[in-house]
């Protein structure tokens, strides 16, 4: 087990907490509130930039240093009292120990007056781990993206452009990283033009590092007794152009009006993302409601499917899990969802080497391995073996988390609307059944699965199907004792509404969903080697596989396993326009991408969609919004579009 991630307090005796890392305090000692009022609203303007917001509009705020996450809660209130009723904002902030959730609610608990954004703050700190993570707060108006790890490393897998920053690390004796030229060069890159910066710091070393990345500096007025601190802009030249294959389509139409296809998971998840952000969603979906075909399923799994070696579908998982895992607070518990725990069991010596090498990885209250008495007495009944136990996950129904994600008053759903074809006419996207007109927008995102590959723009994607069978078992009596999710092979939840769900068969070659007495007899067998003792408990033996009731759906996935997320661009025009990439993969063509203007996918989530869809749908929300993306840069581009056609050109280098 690695070593707690959460920051090491002392609490002095007016009840402050103080860092035992860093031997410093989070906020000034006499009046915190006031200072930070002072230092960094008042240094920063921000209540005249609130209200100068136009209607519909965004501020994006960035810190060095969340902490105790008063200076966010302070610079909400403001936004809340002073910003048009439309606008949003974005605080995006770096913190390497977060507290954890216990000592957060402590510190917090110094201000009542920011009770009412601390609760809602405090209701959504569940499930912060190391990358990305992503809260939704406000009903979405305020997003704020904590970045957990070191600013250092952290930092320069942002994309994003930051109109405000607030510089809090501790004092720059005791914590020089977080003042330092390298970091300040990362501030000076993210930047909008003119972006205002206030720090309470006065170091001389300070300033002269700020001048020297881009920022014109001046000393001011400190706080109460303090003399001085610092206040300046970004001064300093644009950030240089990404590769035009992943930069940032600049189409953005008048009106924001989205035709979204599908409304499963992805599409839904996308639905929700743009409403929240004002835009008029047109929800189409072939059959008559929600979550009918792969979102369908009773019961999913929040199964983490890991790399120790932190790739990109590793970070993916990690933040998507968070964000999802947040999402669920907002649904009832024991019938749509349970925070059960889930427990993948160390089936032969290659997984128990794996489960080893994700135990040293990560911290605890991500996973940890049980031993085979341990993880008996977690799940309530007998087993094989031990394993790694995941606390903070479980099941859940995920028609609930479609239905809740779709309910939105700029949403509209329209069922039994199979959308064949899609044409631009005059600056719209125009969804057709045939020569029925069913929905025309600015922006069309494909978001159905496979089915994507119908449409021209998306034929050459590399999605594939994977039929999946469930087996849905009564509860009994004996059964009833499962009391978190277990996995092997297959997976066994604790029984939703007097059912388990059993999963899930793999076949890469049927086109038919009739569930089958085939398929259901595998899942008996899988449910025999996750535990012998829940087979007899459900009295598996005795059931028959001709008789048992279930449900088969597609699974789409890439050749990559990581979503396909975001613009669309002309795959032909591609291949010409890069075609020297074919000679030299490290040409870096100035062209720019052929997008095909506000055209998007959100598709190929594989068995885990409950986990990556819905932050798919933040991501294309920032993509379209001009907003900082709600994961690393490079998990991004792990998940674009256009990785597929770069590939294919590159692989012709000779
Ligand atoms: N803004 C905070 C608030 O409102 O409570 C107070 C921030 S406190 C003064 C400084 C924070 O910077 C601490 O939470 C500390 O853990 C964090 N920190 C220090 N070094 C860091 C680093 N290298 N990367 C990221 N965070 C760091």
């Amino acid at each position: 087990m690695s070593d707690s991630p959460y920051a090491q307090l002392d609490w002095d005796a007016q009840g402050q907490p103080l860092s035992r890392q860093f031997d410093d305090v989070y906020f000034a000692r006499e009046d915190g509130l006031g200072e930070t009022r002072h230092v960094f609203l008042a240094g920063n303007q921000l209540a005249a930039r609130c209200a100068a917001l136009p209607a519909g509009g965004r501020l994006c705020i960035g810190e060095t240093g969340f902490g105790t996450g008063t200076n966010f809660l302070c610079a909400w209130q403001l936004f809340e009292q002073s910003a048009p009723v439309d606008a949003q904002l974005h605080f995006v902030s770096v913190e390497k120990y977060p507290l954890s959730p216990a000592d957060l609610q402590r510190a917090l608990a110094l201000w009542p007056e920011l009770a009412p954004w601390s609760s809602q703050l405090l209701e959504q700190y569940v499930a912060i781990h190391a990358g990305f993570q992503r809260l939704l707060l406000a009903g979405g108006r305020v997003v704020l993206t904590l970045l957990i790890g070191d600013a250092l490393e952290l930092l320069p897998q942002l994309d994003g452009q930051i109109d405000v920053w607030f510089l809090d690390g501790f004092a720059p004796a005791k914590n020089p990283d977080m003042w330092g030229l390298p970091l300040f060069q990362q501030l000076a890159r993210l930047s909008a033009p003119g972006a205002s910066l206030a720090t309470f710091a006065s170091s001389g070393f300070v300033r002269r590092a700020l001048i020297e990345a881009g920022f014109a500096m001046r000393r001011v007025p400190g706080y109460g007794t303090k003399w001085e601190n610092l206040n300046g802009h970004y001064a300093g030249p644009a950030a240089a152009a990404e590769k035009p294959w992943f930069a940032r389509p600049q189409y953005r139409p008048q009106q924001r009006t989205a035709l979204v296809i599908g409304a499963g998971l992805a599409g839904c998840a996308t639905a929700a993302s743009l409403a929240a952000r004002g835009w008029q969603v047109s929800l189409l979906e072939r059959h008559a409601d929600v979550a009918q075909e792969a979102s369908g399923n009773p019961q999913g799994v929040l199964y983490l499917k890991l790399s120790a070696h932190g790739t990109a579908l590793s970070q993916l998982i990690v933040s998507g899990f968070g964000h999802t895992r947040r999402l669920l607070q907002r649904l009832q518990s024991g019938s749509d969802w349970a925070p059960c725990g889930v427990l993948q069991l160390v089936f032969d010596a290659k997984e128990a080497e794996r489960q080893a090498r994700l135990a040293a990885a990560f911290p605890s209250q991500l996973l940890h391995s049980l031993d085979q008495a341990q993880a008996e007495e977690r799940a309530g009944i007998q087993l094989p073996a031990g394993g790694l136990f995941y606390p903070e996950a479980g099941w859940v129904h995920p028609p609930a988390l479609c239905q809740l994600l779709a309910a939105h008053p700029q949403i509209r759903l329209l069922p039994h609307s199979e959308a064949l074809q899609l044409r631009r006419v005059d600056g719209q996207w125009q969804a057709l059944d045939g020569e029925h007109l069913l929905a025309s927008a600015a922006v069309a995102v494909l978001a159905g699965a496979a089915e994507v590959k119908r449409f021209a723009a998306a034929a050459e994607l590399p999605l594939k199907r994977i039929r999946g069978q469930i087996s849905r078992l009564p509860q009994t009596t004996a059964s009833a004792e499962l009391a978190c999710v277990v996995c092997a092979e297959g997976y066994v939840a604790p029984a939703r509404h007097g059912e388990h769900t059993l999963g899930a068969s793999f076949d890469f070659h049927s086109d038919d969903l009739t569930p089958t007495a085939a398929e259901h007899a595998g899942n008996l067998q899988l449910l025999q080697e996750i535990s012998s003792d829940l087979s007899t408990r459900l009295q598996a033996d005795l059931l028959d596989p001709a008789q048992l009731e279930g449900r088969a759906a597609f699974r789409c996935t890439s050749p990559d396993y990581l979503p396909i997320v975001g613009p669309l661009a002309d795959s032909a025009a591609f291949a010409t326009i890069y075609a020297v990439l074919s000679k030299d993969a490290r040409q870096v063509p100035d062209s720019p991408c052929p997008w095909l203007d506000g055209l998007y996918v959100n598709s190929g989530h594989g068995s885990r969609g409950l986990i990556t869809a819905p932050l798919s749908g933040e991501l294309l929300a920032a993509w379209l919004n001009d907003e900082p993306l709600p994961i690393p840069r490079s998990v991004a581009e792990a998940c674009h579009p256009n990785r597929f056609a770069l590939r294919r050109l590159i692989r012709n280098t000779k």
